[in-house]
């Protein structure tokens, strides 16, 4: 029936592989001037034939023809799987009633009287069409009218099934948009919904809260339980906390044991309240996990619109600033957000910027404080402490910059420097021939967690020759308690080969005592807030004379640190204190002033210098 109009064969070329349709095409009109008609005929019969086993075989490309009034007069195998129907109950049927969806009925019915009354053709287009179970075709669909200007026209419909592309393309747009495991919005997603329902919420006058939450040591649930438990407590959990939300809610998972959730028309103090009530409920009943049931908890930021931002980002970014700070007070934490803390953070982002431009730029240096004899008062040994003056601006305290240092990992490089630095000294004063014991350089506890901290100290010492007796090290409680094997065995080996370990701030910390029979340490540096106030409060003279006896029988060496006046001094030598640390003595000086001490050039001890 197409034979008499090639169009439709040359408008297929454009849907079939290239040979085979020139193979179609070219019989006909080759052969002719043969003359010989018998053999176009069964040529053409032949080409038709092909042409017709080629549409029906296209597994993809379904093809339907109508006539005047629409009616089925084609429908190849290809139809009958995109739309249901078989060739026989097509056959003579409507296309508007066959597969056409009520809404485009009228439509299609004009679009074909005006193609076959005014010669306006009905452009391809991807159209959503109607299987004969009812369910949704997605096709690419093309039309082609043949014989047009004639009583007979006849349209065929050639469609593409696009459900593989349509349903590759809603994968492809789940997984941008959605997290993959708990099929919540992602934060890309969440930020633009968040976004949306604030500006619901100025236009309505409302606040919203926004929370931010954070599992506690999910990391230890993943490396004991592995991964698969941990996946299924982050799924239980979206599943939990999503059955606490209202409609207009929304939640995402941000990243990998990381929650926000947001709550439109939520401002009162009393309704954040109770929706803090909803989400710490979800962790009432414990979870199962590898078949046992284990408590779960959780850290909390809120952040309230328009209070504390007004965008998704600002908003989302001040509840983490909060949800961090609920950490710090341990399991199950609760903060809100407050300007400072965010000025705060930014103040050490800006501080931890600069620190790191002074390690290029020189603008640290060492400090020396001398620790003398609590009975003769002389110089036995040195402590490093690090000093910066920006250049422009105000030195800041090591108090402050080391803890900046520790949280952004600049600690390694500061630590680095200080070693290297503080055995220079040693060197050069030992080259020099000064009368000197050790320099201890402090540690902190980030910088032990280095795998490679013993050897670059270790480093260090061979470059500059130095011996146990030389340099010393220094280190808080906490930092002993929290210590891993690694750390306590590079520790043992510094110890067995006679270098000396203080416990720094003794008294500030855990202040369990059993521990200092464990810990191969050799000195104990009482903090200086003891020593501040022992002469007048009874209970810290106790405790100082605890820690020297103790100290004593264990073996250590007792240092008094903030020695400042007269009466203090002669409390750490009525309990026998060993060493003096203080500015009574000392303050921490230049390498210069220490040079000019240590030769005798200033008089020692006793004036408060500096
Ligand atoms: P620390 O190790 O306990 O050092 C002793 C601190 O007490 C020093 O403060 C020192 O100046 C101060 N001090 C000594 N005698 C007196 C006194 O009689 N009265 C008063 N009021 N203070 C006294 P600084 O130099 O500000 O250092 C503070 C802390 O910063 C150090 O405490 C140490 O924990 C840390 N730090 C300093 N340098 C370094 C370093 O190179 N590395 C590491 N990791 N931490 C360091
Ligand atoms: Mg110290
Ligand atoms: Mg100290």
């Amino acid at each position: 029936m197409f034979g008499h109009d090639s169009r439709l064969r040359q408008w297929l070329g454009h849907w079939l592989p290239k040979r085979p349709v020139t193979q179609l095409d070219s019989p006909a009109v080759a052969q002719e001037g043969q003359g010989d008609v018998e053999r176009v005929r069964s040529q053409y019969l032949e080409s038709e034939q092909r042409f017709r086993a080629l549409l029906e075989s296209l597994p993809k490309v379904a093809v339907q023809g109508y006539d005047r009034d629409r009616r089925v007069i084609y429908w190849n195998e290809a139809s009958t799987r995109l739309y249901g129907y078989s060739p026989a109950e097509a056959q003579g049927q409507l296309l508007e009633d066959l597969i056409i969806p009520d809404a485009m009925r009228e439509g299609v019915i004009g679009a074909h009287q005006l193609w076959i009354h005014e010669g306006i053709e009905i452009p391809a287009a991807e159209l959503e069409l109607r299987h004969q179970s009812g369910e949704v075709v997605p096709v690419f669909s093309h039309h082609v009218m043949l014989n047009e200007h004639t009583d007979e026209p006849l349209m065929f419909c050639v469609d593409v099934d696009l459900s593989d592309q349509k349903r590759a393309h809603r994968d492809l747009e789940f997984a941008t948009r959605f997290d993959r495991l708990t099929h919540l919005p992602n934060r890309e997603t969440f930020e633009a919904d968040l976004d949306e329902a604030l500006d619901g919420c100025r236009r309505r006058g409302l606040g919203l809260a926004l929370f931010y939450l954070d599992i506690d040591r999910f990391v230890d649930i993943n490396d004991t339980l592995g991964y698969e438990q941990g996946d299924s407590l982050l799924i239980e959990l979206a599943r939990r906390l999503s059955g606490q939300l209202r409609a207009t809610d929304l939640m995402s998972r941000v990243s990998s044991d990381e929650f926000v959730l947001a709550f439109p028309a939520v401002h009162r103090e009393d309704d954040v309240m109770r929706v803090l009530h909803k989400v710490q409920e979800v962790f009432r009943q414990p979870f199962s996990l590898a078949g046992l049931q284990r408590r779960v908890t959780a850290s909390l930021g809120v952040c309230l619109f328009p209070d504390n931002g007004s965008g998704a980002r600002e908003l989302i970014r001040n509840a983490d600033v909060a949800k961090n700070q609920a950490k710090l007070e341990g399991r199950g934490g609760l903060q809100y957000f407050h300007q400072h803390l965010h000025d705060d953070l930014m103040r050490q982002h800006r501080l931890a910027e600069s620190l790191e431009r002074a390690l290029d730029n020189d603008e640290l240096f060492l400090h020396y404080q001398p620790q003398v004899s609590a009975a003769s008062g002389r110089i036995e040994n040195l402590e490093a402490l690090l000093r910066w003056e920006p250049l422009p601006g105000q030195p800041v305290s090591p108090q402050e910059f080391i803890p900046v240092a520790e949280r952004s990992g600049l600690i390694h490089r500061l630590g680095d420097w200080v070693m290297e630095e503080a055995c220079r000294q040693r060197a050069q004063w030992r080259d020099a021939g000064l009368k000197l014991e050790r320099i201890d350089i402090n540690f902190s506890g980030r910088q032990m967690g280095r795998h490679d901290v013993f050897e670059r100290l270790e480093a260090h010492l061979r470059r500059y020759r130095l011996g146990p007796r030389e340099i010393g090290i220094e280190l808080t409680e906490n930092v002993l308690i929290e210590a891993d094997t690694r750390i306590l065995e590079g520790l043992s080996s510094l110890h067995h080969r006679g270098f000396r370990i203080a416990i720094d701030d003794f008294g500030t910390g855990y202040s369990s005592l059993s521990y200092l029979k464990q810990f191969p340490v050799t000195s104990l540096k009482i903090d200086r807030s003891f020593i501040r106030d022992a002469p007048g409060q009874p209970k810290d003279r106790a405790i100082m004379e605890a820690a020297v006896f103790i100290g004593h029988r264990l073996g250590l060496e007792v240092v008094a640190e903030g020695v400042e006046t007269d009466e203090q001094l002669a409390l750490v030598r009525d309990i026998h204190c060993d060493l003096v640390q203080g500015f009574y003595f000392y303050r921490p000086m230049s390498a210069d002033a220490i040079e000019r001490l240590l030769v005798g050039e200033v008089p020692s001890p006793g004036s408060l210098s500096h």
